[in-house]
């Protein structure tokens, strides 16, 4: 069911709601298309399904697509987005001109003509280049770009993923990032919005117990232990080998101890833009073995009541990103007012605030360490649970983010 503005009038403060609303009286018809790389999957898919109906409401006329490519485009962005995020990777000359080839394709068969236009990521960035006259284009940066080669290499004949967009950046004539951490060298305005949640969505409602524990039953999650649990695509960034080495760490410590019956759920599925997921599954399965306790679940897309289902479920909620734009689900897991251990990395670090909202842990043994602790001291967990809760209702829920929008959108276009 599409969402209106009127039901986060208990959720959102007052203030933010009564500015939406002005700017979205300032605002009505203006044709605002969003574009990015998959419908399917991913944090980019689940912040624009819950933004769309709210600018549509104000009285925006806002569209969302995706770009289209063969299974050889989502590769090359895929060794992009890694290079971008600072794993070495080659990007090849045949490598360029296919990124570039099927941006111009799909600039052929896509309807670009709105007043502002917000391309969302690496993967449909060179679309700037048959950017109609008199519309504004942003480009809205969702990844880590904090690690990306260095930006000016003398003597080199290679360049780096980040020397090849930025000329694609500087056509723009705005450009978002989620943290200043990730701002670059650009010779166009540089903004910074975080993303946000949307506390009414599928994903992020109250859910009745009984219902909780039979999505849970039916996915195979034992009833009577502790739920150590990581949601996340099955990418190599959200190090899910690494979870399974601080798990089976810290068994060994408390089956030392013997005090506690755990088990670790990572659960996930993948986005149609990312070709890895299959092979880091399989990777992921391998090094869990016949492990009764460690529970991998792949879930289907759309999957978002089970998500909903497992992070109240779980006791300790985990996210070991060795890069992360934002972590939705980090906040997701604050929101259920949930203990959460995580990386700093990136936006992760907006949320948990050491201590306070969550504990930072960036080693397999910091991480052991944590969840043994949250699991001996209870009261600590539930009163960080509470903090996070509060904060991600303070900072990052999808009103607010509707607002920086909507102001953005009003400096723009007058
Ligand atoms: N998600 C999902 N199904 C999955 C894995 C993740 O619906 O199998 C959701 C997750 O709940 C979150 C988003 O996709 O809302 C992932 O966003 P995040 O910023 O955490 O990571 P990204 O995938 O964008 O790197």
């Amino acid at each position: 069911m599409s969402r209106k503005l009127a039901d986060y009038q208990t959720i959102a403060a007052a203030e933010i709601l009564a500015e939406v609303h002005e700017l979205g009286r300032r605002l009505s018809g203006l044709k605002l298309l969003h574009l990015n790389s998959t419908k399917d999957g991913g944090g980019v898919a689940e912040l624009l399904s819950c933004l769309l109906p709210l600018f549509n409401d104000l009285g925006l006329q806002a569209d969302w697509q995706a770009i289209q490519g063969p299974p050889e485009f989502f590769r090359v962005t895929k060794a992009f987005h890694n290079a971008l995020q600072g794993r070495p990777t080659v990007i090849t000359p045949e490598m360029y001109a296919l990124y570039q080839q099927v941006n111009e394709q799909n600039a052929k068969r896509l309807d670009l003509g709105a007043d502002v236009v917000m391309i969302h990521d690496p993967q449909p960035m060179a679309l700037v280049g048959r950017r109609p006259p008199g519309s504004k284009w942003i480009w809205r940066c969702h990844i880590d770009l904090s690690h990306s080669a260095p930006r000016v290499l003398l003597n080199r004949p290679e360049r780096s993923a980040w020397e090849l967009l930025v000329d694609y950046a500087n056509q723009y004539d705005e450009a978002i990032f989620s943290l200043t951490d990730f701002a670059q060298n650009l010779l166009i305005h540089q903004h910074i919005i975080p993303p946000s949640i949307d506390p009414l969505s599928e994903k992020n409602r109250e859910l009745p117990q009984e219902l909780i524990a039979d999505i849970c039953a039916n996915l195979g999650i034992p009833d009577d232990r502790r739920v150590i649990l990581q949601v996340s695509r099955f990418d190599r960034f959200k190090d899910p080998l690494g979870v399974i080495e601080a798990y089976r760490l810290f068994k060994a410590r408390i089956n030392h101890r013997k005090r506690f019956d755990t088990c670790l759920v990572l659960a996930g599925g993948s986005a149609s833009d990312d070709p890895e997921g299959q092979e880091v599954l399989s990777e992921v399965r391998a090094r869990a073995g016949a492990d009764p306790e460690i529970h991998i679940i792949e879930l289907p897309s759309g999957s978002h009541q089970a998500i909903n289902a497992l992070q109240r479920r779980a006791d300790i909620i985990v996210q070991k990103s060795l890069r992360e734009g934002f972590g939705l689900v980090v906040a997701e897991g604050l929101w259920k007012r949930k203990p959460v251990v995580a990386t700093p990395a990136g936006g992760i670090k907006l949320q948990v605030l050491d201590g306070l909202t969550g504990f930072l842990a960036g080693s397999a043994e910091e991480l052991a360490d944590r969840w043994e602790y949250l699991l001996t001291h209870p009261q600590v967990g539930e009163r960080l649970g509470e903090n996070g809760y509060r904060h991600i209702k303070q900072h990052f829920l999808v009103p607010r983010e509707l607002r920086d929008y909507l102001r953005l959108l009003a400096d723009l276009v007058g």
